[in-house]
């Protein structure tokens, strides 16, 4: 008999990343585009110096910096490189063949394939009109066989985010046995008062789980490595499916050296910000249709036009983040790269 591969794995979607032209502007990815400071790279240095050797088997340094940092106790915490990972590891450690887990669409486009690939069931539910999470709908898409949850927030490609009491009364509804999913990769860069600090909302719910990373506010996308809060029986879980030592030494060392680094690095956010609002009233006076975003990018439902747009950026050298049929994801970086990304929207013809 012939060697076969699963069948299934044949339609599942593959994640895009963003990419990468010599000499090109780069907003496709939601990276900071400023490198890592010196301190962080001398943790790393030093790492590296000692790579011969395994690295903790259980994190347990930065198992112990995480929980001083964010003051989530070790029982319920857990590491993974990056929180893409972390994702996967829930569904594993939540689902298995013919159950469902319950996503607003578009989302985070990681969701449907760490779905398929424990056989479980992706149920897609339309973002709202304005391109936000449709929390009523997604509510009574929960079944019996409804295993998890995820809810980006800030919802990537839209930048679109819940406020907490919406949230809450969502959380309130879900039924015992389904756990919600917070991904908050990009809550660094919220401005909003009224948005939800998931690891607060965790602390008194036995039904919600918050993802975080390292790759955006942080800086580190390139070295993968994220934390998840959850109840313990949870965590536990999710550290159970890791595959043993895939967190490095060095991303080990550059997490404790990022958070010793926190408001040094956490300072680049706030004018990021100042730079969404700006880009975004820019496109608006342009005449584009661009939700009000609380991440580190912009989305543009250009829908058929999306294609051309692209098209039209790249022969500019900028790099955005296309969704063929629906819009475009750009990412804010420093004022120059911004304002060459407007300028290559400005010529665009609608
Ligand atoms: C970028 C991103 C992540 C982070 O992925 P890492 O694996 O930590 O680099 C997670 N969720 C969403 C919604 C993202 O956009």
């Amino acid at each position: 008999m012939a060697l076969t591969v699963r069948a299934d794995l044949a339609n599942l979607p593959d994640y895009i990343p963003g990419r990468k032209i010599p000499g090109a502007i780069v907003l496709s990815s939601n990276e900071v585009s400023t490198p890592a400071p010196p301190s962080v790279l001398a943790a790393i240095t030093e790492a590296a110096a000692e790579i011969n050797r395994y690295p903790q088997m259980a994190n347990d340094d930065l198992m112990a910096r995480t929980s001083r940092y964010t003051g989530v106790p070790e029982e319920r915490l857990a590491i993974g490189c990056g929180s893409v990972s972390l994702c996967q590891q829930l569904i594993q450690a939540m689902c298995t063949e013919g159950q469902e887990v319950v996503f607003a669409w578009r989302s985070f486009e990681a969701y449907p394939i760490v779905t398929q690939v424990v056989g479980a069931r992706s149920v897609k539910v339309p973002l709202t009109s304005d391109y936000r999470h449709d929390l009523d709908a997604m509510l009574a898409a929960i079944t019996d066989r409804t295993r998890v949850v995820f809810v980006a927030n800030p919802n990537n490609p839209t930048g679109t985010a819940l406020h907490t009491g919406e949230l809450e009364r969502f959380l309130d509804a879900v039924p015992d046995h389904v756990l919600v999913v917070l991904d908050e990769a990009y809550r660094e860069f919220v401005t909003d008062p009224d948005l939800p600090d998931g690891l607060a909302l965790a602390e008194g719910r036995e039904n919600l789980a918050v993802v975080r990373t390292f790759s955006k506010a942080y800086g580190l996308a390139g070295i993968r490595v994220g934390y998840a809060a959850a109840p313990p029986a949870v965590a536990a879980a999710v550290r159970k499916v890791a595959i043993p030592f895939s967190v490095s030494r060095i991303a080990q060392a550059a997490a404790v050296a990022a958070m010793d680094a926190a408001e040094e690095l956490l300072a680049r956010c706030a004018p990021v910000a100042r730079e969404r609002e700006r880009v975004r009233d820019e496109l608006l006076a342009m005449g584009y249709e661009v939700p009000a975003s609380q991440a580190n990018f912009v989305w543009l439902p250009l829908g058929d036009r999306t294609a051309a747009f692209n098209d039209h950026l790249l022969a500019h050298k900028v790099v955005i983040r296309a969704f063929a049929g629906e819009g475009a994801r750009v990412t804010v970086a420093q004022p120059d790269e911004n304002d060459a990304f407007l300028a290559a929207a400005r010529t665009f013809e609608r």
